[in-house]
């Protein structure tokens, strides 16, 4: 028996999200926070884990670390919080609770490739709106796309990827308003651009916010949350798979979550690399740069593809975007020596 006589045509078609090996490699490929935690820091969490009872399952909807997370991100009174093993996993339950026969989700595009891969997963029909040549939102357009495909799920990421574009405030709540369906603002980089509609939730009935604590510094817990209102989270809820976020991943995230700070000071000192990062991008010659709300650029160079191999030779590991977008690499503001040793691998890549 062949694997390709059962599995699904357009599983079959699909690519596996793509992964590069990033051993011995500055690693600037994938929006992660590059400080580590300080040292007794690591060691007080050390003695809160070696406290945790492997052996028992995790609480499957832990009530602690979902009012520790609602207090903490400053979610309003009145609104629920739903916990993913990732946000990439809160993305696969909307697709999955929303994938009613012929139901369509529409995103601009380009934007984070999990939501086709999930319309995909889910038999929905993706429609890709194209953004505008420097990557801003035509809301208009977008608009009437929706009047005409009537979607029952749009995502919208608040900055987005992996452009790094914010779209202007007023535009969104457009298009939260015009839409009739569900809205999904994936705010993943909120802490790198300040904005957010979190607080705004109470005025529409179809919008949820999705975050993650990677970006802050804990992608490898694995742990998103979801902020709606409680009649949209008891439905989602019912797709979750029971355990879905491990009591390592829970202990872990109510440790650092009583020491915000901590992630929130690093997140600044991110947030000023950004601004010499993209300042020392821009003065190298056949680099362009788009400017950013999030914690990485987007850049054009002549050939993106000899770019991302030279740097690959020095040893710096970013992402190639060519040819979805064409001669665009993408890459993740590091520390300043990290950041140092992109802009001079890329001016050598670029001779
Ligand atoms: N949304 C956006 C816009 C992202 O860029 C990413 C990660 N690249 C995610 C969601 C998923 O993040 P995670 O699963 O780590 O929470």
């Amino acid at each position: 028996m062949k694997p390709q006589d059962l599995v699904r045509p357009e599983i079959l078609a699909l690519k596996a999200y793509p992964v590069a090996s990033s051993q011995g490699m500055v690693k600037l490929d994938a929006m992660e926070n590059p400080y580590a935690l300080p040292e007794p820091l690591r060691r007080e969490l050390a003695a809160v884990l070696a406290r945790v009872e492997l052996n028992r399952y995790p609480t499957p909807s832990p009530q602690r670390l979902r009012e520790a997370l609602a207090r903490r991100m400053q979610v309003p009174a009145g609104m629920e919080v739903l916990l993913g093993n990732g946000s990439d996993e809160l993305i696969q339950m909307l697709i999955t609770a929303l994938a009613r026969p012929g139901a369509a989700m529409m995103y601009p595009s380009p934007t984070f490739v999990m939501y086709a891969m999930g319309a995909t997963f889910s038999g929905m029909r993706a429609v890709p709106v194209p953004l505008r040549e420097d990557f801003s939102l035509d809301a208009d357009a977008f608009i009437a796309r929706m009047q005409a495909e009537k979607p029952a799920l749009v995502f919208l990421a608040y900055p987005n990827n992996p452009t790094g574009v914010l779209y202007p405030e007023a535009d969104v709540a457009r298009i939260i308003r015009a839409s009739p369906g569900l809205v999904v603002l994936d705010e993943a980089y909120h802490v790198f651009a300040g904005k957010s509609f979190l607080p705004r939730l109470a005025e529409f009935d179809n919008l949820v916010v999705i975050r993650t604590v990677s970006k802050l510094g804990l992608a490898g817990i694995r742990l998103g949350y979801l902020a709606g209102r409680p009649e949209w989270v008891a439905e989602l809820d019912k797709v979750r798979p029971p355990y879905n976020v491990s009591v390592l991943t829970q202990a872990a995230a109510l440790f650092m979550l009583e020491r915000l700070e901590v992630l929130e000071e690093q997140a600044s000192r991110i947030r000023l690399e950004r601004k010499n990062l993209g300042d020392s991008l821009r003065a190298l010659k056949g680099v362009t740069v788009f400017p950013s709300e999030a914690n990485f650029f987007l850049i054009r160079v002549p050939d993106a593809e000899r770019a991302y191999q030279g740097l690959k030779q020095q040893n710096v590991l970013v992402r190639n975007l060519h040819p979805g977008i064409r001669g665009c690499l993408r890459v993740t503001v590091g520390t300043p020596d990290e950041n140092r040793i992109l802009v001079n691998a890329l001016r050598e890549a670029l001779q």
